[in-house]
């Protein structure tokens, strides 16, 4: 079995790597499955047989709980730390109670510091917006530092009373007794880290902006930092493929070059709806990054149809943005573009960007035929397909291309 390796942030993949697959909990399987027969077509044709995905199942969420009473079994720890590579079907986690969650387990283990959400408009979906075609951005949001570290303290703790007693005596701060705690930490490493990755990203994709996201203008030396930091990435390492908008005063972006600018996390919100044209790459810190990921999600009309990914320099998870749906499981009636968009992103950082680019048209080439699943065909009045047909349709247009 060929392994995928790491080496300097780059991906050494072999033609026939392994890779691994959690069919997931609910509508899981049922769009694993689907995606995994659209990217093996995509693969074959783009490739004539020359490269080829080898997968391996692993167990984890409810199919691991019934064959081996647990959820995240040691088998699975065991593989995902060899192979490092994994398509992953959507894994149900409760509220307040019952078992950790086995996605975060996951990113833990293989430090995937990087979300990764493409957001594109499919021609023909129904959007809130006017012009949705003119959404195209992709969002890095960092996804180990920030507010999300979980150093947190209710009100009435002896942390919390520690804290509040340390702020007064130490640094003349006084908190209210009735005042829960946070604690927002954001560091140079983990800024630079995703930057880099945010940048070679925008450089090797030929993406024309890289937008930094940030309330440094209140949060001087957590989100204000991050925008420095990312500067710095920006201008020391890629300084011959990009200008910073400062740099330019007003002339036009040169032709071949990277433009890089930041800009205040409240006004985007605004943004992204009124001139979505205006965002490309947008790199945020953690909780900036969370909302905007939904905010810019929702502008495209439909989440069935959104994928993601979570990166870091050893590995990454692939997988669709929404759950696991459970009201439609086993009935054949989930759309799988999600699915295969999380798997488009895995063809894309192993280099292999013909099989994703078939695919793309695969998907528009489907909804211009209005041959799509339930959650779209409703909005469009068309008759329906199902998980697996549309699949089949999919891997027809891909196979006829
Ligand atoms: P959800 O599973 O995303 O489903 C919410 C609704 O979105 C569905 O009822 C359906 O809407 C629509 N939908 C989502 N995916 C669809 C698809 N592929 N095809 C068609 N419609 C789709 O959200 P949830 O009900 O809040 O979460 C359920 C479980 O999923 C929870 O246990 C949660 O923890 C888990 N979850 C896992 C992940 C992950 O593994 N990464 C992510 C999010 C949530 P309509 O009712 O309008 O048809």
């Amino acid at each position: 079995m060929a392994k995928i390796k790491f080496q300097n942030g780059k991906w050494d993949v072999p033609s026939n790597p392994t890779i691994l697959y959690i069919e997931g909990d609910g509508i899981g399987p049922e769009i694993t499955r689907a995606a995994m027969k659209v990217i093996d077509t995509a693969v074959r044709v783009a490739y004539s047989g020359s490269r080829q995905i080898e997968w391996k199942e692993v167990l984890a969420g409810d199919k691991a709980n019934q064959e081996k009473g647990d959820r995240f079994p040691q088998e699975t720890k065991d593989a995902i730390e060899e192979y490092r590579v994994i398509l992953k079907g959507p894994l149900q986690t409760p509220i307040g109670k019952g078992w950790k969650s086995v996605n975060v387990a996951i990113r833990l283990m293989l430090d995937l510091y990087a979300n990764i959400r493409p957001v594109r408009y499919i021609n023909g979906i129904e959007s809130p917006l006017k012009n949705p075609e003119k959404v195209d951005m992709i969002i890095f949001r960092e996804n180990t530092d920030d507010l999300y570290r979980g150093i947190e303290y209710i009100y009435d703790s002896n942390e919390a009373k520690m804290i509040r007693q340390f702020m007064k005596d130490k640094l003349n701060v006084e908190i209210e007794e009735d005042t829960g705690i946070g604690i927002k930490v954001i560091s140079r490493a983990k800024t630079q880290r995703i930057t880099r990755l945010a940048m070679r990203y925008a450089v090797e994709k030929k993406r024309k902006k890289v937008t930094i996201m940030h309330k440094g203008n209140v949060m001087k030396y957590t989100e204000g930092a991050f925008r420095e930091w990312a500067y710095e990435v920006a201008k020391n390492e890629f300084a011959d493929r990009i200008v910073t908008e400062d740099a330019l005063q007003g002339n036009p972006v040169p032709t071949g070059k990277l433009l890089v600018n930041d800009r205040i996390a409240d006004n985007m919100f605004q943004q992204i709806i009124t001139r979505p044209e205006s965002y490309d790459v947008i790199l945020a810190p953690n909780l900036n990054g969370d909302y905007i990921s939904d905010a810019a999600g929702a502008l495209i009309g439909d989440i069935g149809v959104l994928g993601g990914a979570n990166i870091g320099d050893l590995g990454g998870m692939f997988e669709a943005v929404h759950g696991t749906a459970p009201k439609y499981a086993g009935k054949n009636l989930a759309n799988p573009t999600g699915m295969i968009r999380g798997a488009q992103l895995m063809l894309e950082f192993m280099g292999w960007k013909e099989a994703s680019q078939l695919i793309d048209r695969a998907i528009d080439r489907s909804i211009a035929d209005k041959k799509v699943t339930q959650d779209l065909a409703r909005y469009m009045g068309v008759g329906y397909l199902g998980t697996k047909e549309y699949a089949d349709v999919l891997a027809q247009y891909i196979a006829s291309s």
